[in-house]
Order: structure tokens, then sequence, then C-alpha cells
């Protein structure tokens, strides 16, 4: 099929190399010429593994292809994908400026029939009011089907072949069979194709996310009492998660869920909420739980040194919003350093693919450290906001010569306590001891 993706991001540019992988004749269009440019010089402006590769063997093969000139991209598309950001506007809902700008020049410039898919998370009427504005310009005859996006960033090649499931909102039986060709090679029967109205595969993807988020500010409320208590999360979450209807997915404690989905998704359900007179408490709650739960790493470190850290010496490991990838948006790393450096220390940061986009925001406030071990160099403290894999078994014996005083805060319980202790090391981690 020939298919163009409006929107080259994490969701577009995933999405076009694999549909395009699968032998459909791709075309990827951004309004950034840059990235354009990046890509048609075969850089990947993410990091996603797997993605590099897979991107050089299709530009290869001419199945996938990148422009800025949506005109003639979408010119012979039967299908045409929105994979725009939808941030967080300012009344908290999703600024669909983006959503508009595309489906009018989308609509100004259409051939012959299409099926356009939204695949950027918008609130539900969407879809419908896309389809009003887009009749407005052009007589051609098109559907706009719903296809939220389901993807994690750091496993997004493995969750497009492999995805729990498909959600396609439509309202005309040849829709849903247009996108089931799309779709039908990565189909089975553990991987469903569910077909609906649009309201409902829009209204699906906030449910999910806010459940999600829901799951992680309710068990970081958990471990919190657990401090308060002298109990332990890790043992409770043992006797909780091998009851079958509870599980142990989305119920590990931490620094606070971030990055560019779960925020803007959980206020913009309850923007959506409020447009229509209905209350959205718990998703009030799950969201100022999970901006106090940013706090709780800095607190642990204020009180730990008496209630000032001034000229001293923090490491942080870890800035993306989670492993494997290189987003820094609304992650609680951000949160932490700027608590520390109002409070006057010194921060050493670490990520393995993070560290530009954070020395963009920073600059010169901040040391930059490609090895880890670097940024604990003369340390008093060192604070682990994103577990990587290579941070949860660290050389004790190493960061133990570089630190002026052995202490790890660990915000995300990736460290075996049991080890740390023994290593010497003062720990705390997240509803695991009792801070002191
Ligand atoms: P992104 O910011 O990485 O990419 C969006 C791209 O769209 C950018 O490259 C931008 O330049 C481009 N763009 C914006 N306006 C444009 C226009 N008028 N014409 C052409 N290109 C334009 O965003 P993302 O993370 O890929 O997210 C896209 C959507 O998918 C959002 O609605 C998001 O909520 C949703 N989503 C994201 C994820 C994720 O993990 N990132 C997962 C599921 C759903």
């Amino acid at each position: 099929m020939k298919i163009a993706i409006v929107g080259t991001g994490y969701v577009g540019l995933v999405t076009g190399t694999c549909l395009a992988d699968l032998g459909n004749e791709v075309i990827c269009i951004d309004k950034d010429r840059g990235k354009i440019a990046l890509l048609n010089a075969g850089r990947i402006p993410i990091y996603e593994p797997g993605l590099p590769e897979m991107v050089i063997k299709n530009t290869c093969s001419r199945n996938l292809t990148f422009t800025d000139d949506l005109p003639t991209a979408i010119a012979d598309a039967e299908v045409i994908f929105i994979a725009v950001g939808t941030p967080q506007g300012k009344s908290g809902g999703a600024d669909l400026s983006g959503v508009w700008a595309v489906g009018r020049q989308i609509a100004e410039n259409l051939k012959g029939p299409a099926t356009i898919v939204i695949k950027s998370t918008v609130p539900v009427g969407t879809n419908a009011e896309l389809s009003r504005q887009m009749a407005e310009i052009t007589d051609v005859p098109f559907d706009v089907a719903s296809n939220p996006e389901f993807l994690k960033e750091g496993a997004a090649i493995e969750d497009f072949y492999k995805p729990d499931r498909v959600v396609v909102g439509a309202r005309r039986p040849e829709v849903v069979a247009t996108l089931l060709r799309v779709y039908k090679p990565i189909l089975g029967a553990d991987r469903p194709f569910l077909a609906m109205l649009p309201e409902s595969a829009e209204m699906t993807k906030y449910v999910a996310n806010c459940l999600l988020a829901t799951k992680i500010s309710f068990i970081n409320e958990m471990a919190n009492l657990c401090t308060g208590y002298g109990a332990h999360i890790d043992d409770v979450r043992r006797g909780i998660g091998y009851d079958r209807r509870i599980g142990f997915q989305f119920l590990a404690p931490g620094a606070g869920y971030g990055g560019s989905c779960f925020p803007k998704d959980v206020r913009a359900l309850i923007h959506m909420a409020k447009m229509v007179g209905l209350p959205c408490q718990m998703m009030e709650v799950v969201d100022s739980v999970n901006e106090s739960q940013k706090d709780v790493l800095p607190r642990l470190i204020l009180n730990h040194f008496g209630g000032s850290v001034r000229g001293l010496r923090i490491a942080v490991w870890g800035l993306a919003f989670k492993p494997e990838t290189d987003d820094v948006r609304e992650s609680p790393a951000l949160v932490l350093i700027e608590e520390l450096l109002q409070a006057g220390a010194l921060v050493r940061v670490s990520d393995p693919q993070a560290l530009e986009h954070v020395r963009a925001i920073y600059g010169d406030r901040l040391d930059y450290c490609e090895d880890p071990y670097s940024a604990l160099e003369m340390a008093d403290a060192v604070a682990i906001v994103t577990d990587w894999k290579q941070y949860q078994s660290p050389d004790f014996a190493v960061m133990s010569d570089l630190m002026n005083h052995r202490v790890i805060f660990d915000g995300r319980n990736c460290l075996d306590e049991a080890k740390v202790l023994s290593s010497g090391f003062q720990y705390q981690g997240i509803g695991r001891l009792t801070p002191g």
C-alpha cells in the first residue's frame, strides 16, 4: 500500500519504518526541515533501540522516504496517518493546533479518495471535528479514522510487531477493512484488531494511560506510607503482586512518572471532564500525587544532609524519563536537578542517551559526564533517577574510591539493597528503609 505519515517523531518514525518493513511504500513527512535533512542523510534524530538499522534497510530498498513537501507526498497515498504532537495546552487540555493544521493542509491537497488516520492522542470528538473541518475545504471523498498508538518508547519496534491489541475507530466498514489490510501481517489470536466508534477509540487511549498513571501514583503513595511506618515496600509488593487480580506490572514505586504522555494525557482527561461538567476527581489526585512524588527524592537528599546541600557535589545518574530512551520531557530528574541547584549544590549528571537534551536546557549550570563513574568524582552523594541497566549493578569498590561520602539515593529502587549496604554505603530508596 502507499502510505503517508505526517509527523516524523517517536510515533511517526517508528510506525512509518515498521510499515515500510512490512512491504508498504511509505513516505514520512515533517515540517521540521532539519529533521528531514538528518533522516535523508541516514541519521536518526531519536534514540530507539533497533530503529537505525531498520531505517537504513528500508531507505536503501526505497520503501521508506522522507520529505517536508506534504502536498506532493500525499498525492497518491491511500492511507495518511497523522502522528503530530498534541502537547498540553494552556488550559490543561491537549493543544490540537498541529492536528488542525495538518488536516487543513491534507484537505487542500487531496487529489483522490483517501483514509486519514489520526494516530496522535486526541480528545474525544477530534475525529468528528476534523472530518467537519476537512469537508468544508475539499469535495474529494475521504474518511477519518482513529487509531490510537500504544507503543512504549524504548520497546517501540517490538510493540509495533507484537501489539497487545490494535484499536481502530471508524464509521464505515470499508474504512475498518482498509485498516485491517494495513495491520493484517501483525495480527494474531493474542493480538486482536478491535474496531469501534472513533469516539470510543479516542477515549480508549486516555483510559489506558490514565489507569497506568493511577497504578504508579497508587504504589508511590503506598511506598511513602511504608516509609512512615517502617514497612518495606518490596515485601508489600510481593504480598500483593502474587494475587492474580493485582499482578506486578506498573506497581513499582519510584521518583514519579514523566515523559511526553502520562502527565499530559492525565491532564487532558481532567480537562475533557471539565468541558462536559463532569467530575474527574481520581485523575486530579493521580496528577497531584505524581507532582509531590517528584519531590520525594530531593527531600530525602536534603534531610540526609541536615537540610542543606549548599556547596555539596551531588551526582545524578539518569536523566531520561525512563530507560532506553533519550526523552527528557517531564522527567523527574529535571525536578531533582532544579531543586538541587536552587539549594546551592554542585550537580554532576550522567545518562547514556539524554545528556545533550539536558545540556540544551541547563547549559553550563551542570557538569556533564559521559562516564557515570566520572560523575562520582569527589561526590557527596549519588541519586539514581532512571533505572538504566548499567546503573543496576555498579562497581561499589570503584564508587567508594571516587566518592567523598558513601551514600546512594535510589529513586527507582533498582539496586540490590543488601549488596549496597554490605558494600559500606548508606542507602535510601523509595519506601524501602525508614530514612534516619
Ligand atoms: P514528537 O514530538 O516526537 O513528534 C511529532 C512530530 O510532528 C515532530 O517531528 C514535529 O515536527 C511534527 N509536526 C508537528 N506539526 C507538524 C505539521 N504541521 N506538519 C508536519 N509535521 C509536524 O511526538 P511523538 O512523541 O511522536 O507523539 C506524537 C503523538 O503520539 C502525540 O499525540 C502523543 O501523545 C502520541 N503518542 C506518543 C507516544 C510516545 O511514546 N512518544 C506513545 C503513544 C502515543
